[in-house]
């Protein structure tokens, strides 16, 4: 069994080179994987199912290729791609995960999620999010013209760009304490996250017991993936396809 685990890829269509790689890296691993598990951000921006277009329709054809090659496909929802609901996920014949989620993964029990979560110094991200995720808020978006929530979609990102500029790097990362609570509660020493665009493995101590936090990268300016088989995980960086290197390539640390 081999599972594969990625997150904030930001698909777009304004960035073809990233949606090559993430095609590429399906094919180079069709047939080998058990699972394979986004976690997150899988898109850029997700206005609604509703309006996914030929875009939305391309990268879950390429996810479900993966699925009808014998993998078990999961999506969870990033802080971008959060409106993403069943009609996507049935297209990709994907499962749509709760935020967190607990798997066992080669005999380890690892807790699942995007990482937003975590980062519990940002206020005023996490007041935003709350709104966001209330489903009322949400049906009432849905229920928008396309044209409408493009232009409400913009203007949300274009605040969050101002936003995250004035904000110090270490706010807008990991809390430690809102990761240790999360471990403990759910009875696990292993937290798997994207979101931070900060790839690392990170061992400490929890109540005197090793504990691991993996972080994926984000696929702005490279690709990230973490490969967990019987010997045990690895997070590789996967190199840009050297073909695709001369596009505009914009770096957000935002998530
Ligand atoms: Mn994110």
């Amino acid at each position: 069994m081999v599972w594969l685990f990625i997150s904030d890829l930001h698909l777009s269509p304004e960035r073809p080179d990233i949606t090559r790689q993430f095609e590429d890296f399906l094919a180079a691993w069709r047939g080998q994987a058990s699972h394979l598990y986004v976690l997150g951000d899988l898109f850029d921006v997700w206005l609604g199912d509703d309006v996914a277009g030929a875009f939305g329709a391309q990268v879950a054809a390429a996810l479900r290729r993966q699925r009808d090659a014998g993998a078990q496909v999961g999506l969870l929802h990033g802080n971008r791609d959060f409106l993403l609901g069943p009609r996507f996920a049935e297209a990709c014949g994907a499962t749509l995960l709760t935020d967190p989620c607990i798997r066992e993964i080669h005999g380890r029990r690892v807790l699942l999620s995007h990482g937003d979560l975590f980062c519990t110094d940002d206020h005023g991200y996490q007041r935003m999010r709350r709104v966001f995720h209330q489903p009322l808020v949400q049906r009432g978006f849905l229920a928008l013209p396309h044209r409408l929530r493009q232009r409400i979609g913009a203007r949300l990102r274009r605040r969050s760009q101002q936003d995250v500029a004035g904000k110090a790097p270490e706010i807008m990362d990991v809390n430690a304490q809102a990761v240790s609570d999360a471990l403990r509660r759910h009875d696990v020493n292993c937290l798997l996250h994207g979101h931070t665009h900060r790839p690392a493995v990170h061992q400490f101590d929890l109540d005197g017991r090793p504990a691991t936090r993996i972080v994926l990268g984000d696929w702005y300016t490279q690709g990230s993936a973490l490969v967990w088989d019987e010997h045990g995980f690895d997070l590789r960086q996967l190199p840009r396809p050297a073909a695709a290197r001369s596009g505009s390539e914009t770096a957000d640390p935002a998530g």
